[in-house]
């Protein structure tokens, strides 16, 4: 079964050498006023100018409209019970943002059915999916105790395979005395029950979390379970987290808020991904990072949600490339070459956030003629089409 999505406004592609420039990196815009793109067998088989497209089973007219590849959300907490709208309130009244609200979901989380914590999950990653979002990572620790992490990481292996094992996200309550101990749960029992379910290990390094040491005894342990490092690192205040991610071979470096001269110099030249939270900054109301800086230093920058109960609950990337545009000085393109090809660099995937011949046929259309609407439109749902792996799984008809 094939299909032909034809007259489209603009195509973007992020496909290497779409430019002629041969260099992979924001600007690998394939923009042709009619152009059109194959789906077959799930992968994309063709794309080029309408004039030229081959024949399919089936023809679908764009009408002038965009379409880009699928949203890679690299960074998401939705396995959680319990709310925290009341929190958010007492911030934007002037309350300040710590590290502590996460102790409220996590007895909420702990309190939870299977069940309803299936749903709420289930209902988030609706929720991504009408949002653009075909592929997102999702992390575990709301439970923080061994049978409450070993859920959460299974029942998030249920909606997507870039599962992260979180355990270190904060010392619970019980341990507030004797961090170490639950650093030697984390990298013991807790992982063993964890990583048959998971790709990933994360650690939240922040002051009132994981220090250096106890981030890299958690990365380590990770590593020897099969596990692949990813950092929650330099949100809050400046501090070791990327130094700790980057010294690991971390796939990302996420938040990268209060970065140094040498945290920059180490992005640039590592394959790590900074990954840039924006809606994070909006919620708590902290100064955004600078994503111009990492960009003219040489990083990979990617864009993802945050989506969260406490600090940032937002499921909507195009509201995270509306902000990264207007606050943090990045153009259309680099916003949606980060949301998309960016994020899948930050899961090492090649297989998705592009629209190269073979990639997944993972896209989505707008109802609109270019990308750059998702932000010159701020707010306004314009997802109108879904495909994952060629199927239409939001608006439109089979592919
Ligand atoms: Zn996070």
């Amino acid at each position: 079964m094939s299909a032909l999505i034809t007259n489209i406004g603009e195509l973007v592609t992020n496909a290497p050498g779409d430019d002629g420039s041969g260099q992979d990196g924001p600007g690998d815009y394939l923009a042709a006023s009619s152009a059109a793109l194959v789906i077959s067998d799930g992968l994309v088989a063709w794309t080029g100018p309408a004039a030229r497209a081959p024949a399919a089973d089936e023809a679908i007219d764009a009408g002038g409209r965009a379409v880009l590849p699928g949203f890679v959300d690299s960074h998401a907490h939705l396995v959680f019970a319990g709310e925290r709208g009341a929190e958010f309130a007492a911030r934007m009244a002037g309350l300040p943002y710590s590290a502590g609200g996460i102790r409220s979901t996590v007895e909420a989380t702990r309190s939870a059915t299977d069940s309803e914590l299936s749903a709420n999950l289930r209902r988030l990653a609706a929720e991504m999916l009408s949002q653009g979002i075909t592929t997102f990572e999702c992390k575990s620790g709301y439970g923080l105790t061994v049978a409450d992490e070993a859920r959460s990481v299974a029942l998030a292996a249920q909606v997507t395979p870039e599962v992260t094992y979180l355990g270190a996200h904060v010392v619970p309550q019980e341990f507030g005395p004797d961090p170490a101990a639950y650093v030697e749960l984390v990298c013991g029992p807790m992982l063993d029950a964890c990583a048959p379910h998971a790709k990933w290990v994360d650690v939240f390094c922040e002051r009132g979390a994981f220090d250096a040491d106890q981030a890299r005894a958690v990365l380590a342990a990770g590593q020897s379970a099969g596990l692949q490092p990813r950092v929650h690192a330099n949100q809050l205040a400046p501090g070791p987290g990327v130094q700790v991610a980057v010294e690991a071979g971390a796939a990302s470096a996420d938040h990268c808020t209060y970065l140094s001269d040498a945290d920059v110099d180490a992005l640039a030249s590592s394959a790590t991904v900074a990954t840039l939270l924006p809606g994070v900054e909006f919620s708590t109301r902290q100064p955004y990072p600078d994503a111009r800086r990492l960009l003219a230093a040489g990083a990979t920058v990617a864009i993802a949600t945050d989506c969260n109960p406490g600090s940032c609950f937002t499921s909507s990337i195009p509201f995270c490339i509306a902000l990264a545009v207007r606050e943090m000085r990045m153009t259309t393109q680099e916003a949606v070459w980060a949301a998309t090809a960016g994020g899948a660099r930050a899961l090492r995937r090649d297989d998705v956030g592009h629209l190269g011949i073979g990639a997944r046929a993972d896209l989505i259309m707008l109802s609109a003629p270019s990308h750059a609407y998702l932000a010159y439109r701020p707010g306004v749902p314009q997802i109108a089409t879904v495909w994952q792996a060629g199927q239409p799984v939001v608006g439109g008809r089979s592919a």
